[in-house]
């Protein structure tokens, strides 16, 4: 009791963030312990048979569950307001988990079809090998969805705001055509991050996060999790799913997100503070035809952006006038910002969707996307939000 606080509900997340799931073990360390070890070793055979018949609650092996791990899962639950979370080793692995571990040959999957790049290529190419039938949908359209949900689905998966436009999708629309059509909701939150939308609250089943982008946010280690309420679907599908697959996450990894979840709110404040002033000089540019970001006057879904979330995001993207050689040129000279298809990094860091993330597309389908040869997308980091503002000037002035 003296060594481990117990959380209170009053706590605001700020606190939870810093404090929950910690657990205190034999030495009464400060910081959370990493228990770097696959194993866990028995007093007896019996303790080992009763582990094993699930009469007594233990660590068996670190596929199956693990100290630190379970930290981070607790952590995550409780910021999310979720019963459960299970921590993967990947965002991909989340994704693909808690999909896959409730389907079946012949089941309907209905998503919307701007999602990042890999979960795209799950929705297209591996789940219809295994007879899993995919449909994607223009998700900013609620008509789509509503001819898409006429038909009985097992699961609907979307991504709001959406890479690398930045659409917003309605949730609860959505969620309450998914329920009459009897899906479970999946929602890739990764780009609103679990500070600014809470999926779960607006009617969706499931959130998964990759924890490599803004929960480890420092660019050391991959991670993801998927946080639902649905006891039924923890039991039934995705913990044995997950025993007996594997992609379960590394004590190191659950360690160092322990630690980048302690300052999660206080760094995405300030991404999107900076986000926004950017989005706002990149507004007022002539060489940029167009800036996408949920918070701008000039964004579609503006409105319901503001429903949803609470502030416009750490990313922001704009189509450079001139094309593919517009963009390299832009990219070339920039002094600061780094290339990188990652994001959610302390770092900014930039990259050209067409000729990365989605060149795997046709061009017809890119241009349906709304992904131009000119658009660039940019993840704002936590430098001086100043510096960052001359660097893209000095670029664009390169033009
Ligand atoms: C990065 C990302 C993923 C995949 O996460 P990994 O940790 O790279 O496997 C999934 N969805 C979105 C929106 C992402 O940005």
């Amino acid at each position: 009791m003296a060594i481990n606080k117990p959380v209170q509900d009053t706590w605001r997340l700020q606190t939870k963030l810093v404090r929950g799931g910690t657990k205190r073990y034999a030495d009464a360390e400060t910081s959370e312990a990493m228990f770097l070890t696959s194993g866990y070793v028995y007093d007896s055979p019996q303790e080992a048979e009763q582990a094993f018949k699930g009469e007594r609650e233990r660590y068996i092996y670190s596929r199956y569950a693990n100290p630190t791990v379970a930290m981070f899962e607790e952590r995550m639950a409780l910021m999310e307001g979720a019963r459960h979370c299970v921590a993967t080793s990947s965002g991909m692995s989340a994704m693909f988990a808690s999909l896959v571990c409730m389907l079946q040959s012949g089941d309907r999957v209905v998503a919307s079809k701007a999602l990042f790049g890999s979960c795209l290529y799950i929705m297209q190419e591996q789940l219809p090998k295994f007879g899993i039938v995919t449909e994607l949908v223009d998700g900013t359209d609620l008509a789509a969805w509503e001819r898409a949900l006429s038909k009985p689905a097992k699961a609907v998966f979307l991504e709001t705001p959406s890479n690398p436009t930045l659409d917003i999708i309605d949730i609860p629309a959505v969620c309450t055509l998914a329920h009459q059509a009897g899906a479970r909701v999946i929602v890739d939150n990764v780009f609103a991050t679990p500070v600014l939308q809470k999926p779960m609250e607006l009617g969706a089943d499931i959130v998964m996060y990759t924890a490599t982008k803004h929960i480890d946010g420092q660019g050391r280690v991959m991670g993801g999790c998927i946080l639902f309420n649905d006891s039924d679907y923890l039991e039934d599908y995705l913990k044995p799913f997950m025993r007996h697959t594997g992609p379960c996450l590394s004590p190191f990894a659950a360690w160092t997100l322990l630690k980048g979840l302690e300052t999660l709110e206080l760094r995405v404040g300030q991404h999107c503070r900076n986000a926004r002033q950017v989005a706002d000089f990149l507004d007022g540019q002539t060489i940029v035809t167009k800036t996408l970001y949920p918070e701008l006057d000039s964004h579609p879904h503006k409105a319901l952006a503001a429903q949803q979330m609470s502030a416009g995001g750490t990313m922001v993207s704009f189509i450079i006038n001139g094309g593919k050689e517009a963009a390299f040129k832009y990219l070339n000279g920039l002094k600061l910002v780094d290339i990188s298809n990652n994001l959610g990094d302390a770092k900014s860091l930039t990259t050209h969707p067409a000729t990365t993330t989605h060149q795997r597309l046709s061009e017809l389908e890119r241009e349906e996307l709304g992904i131009t040869p000119g658009l660039v997308r940019l993840s704002v980091g936590l430098e001086n939000v100043d510096d960052i503002i001359d660097d893209i000037q000095q670029a664009l002035e390169t033009l």
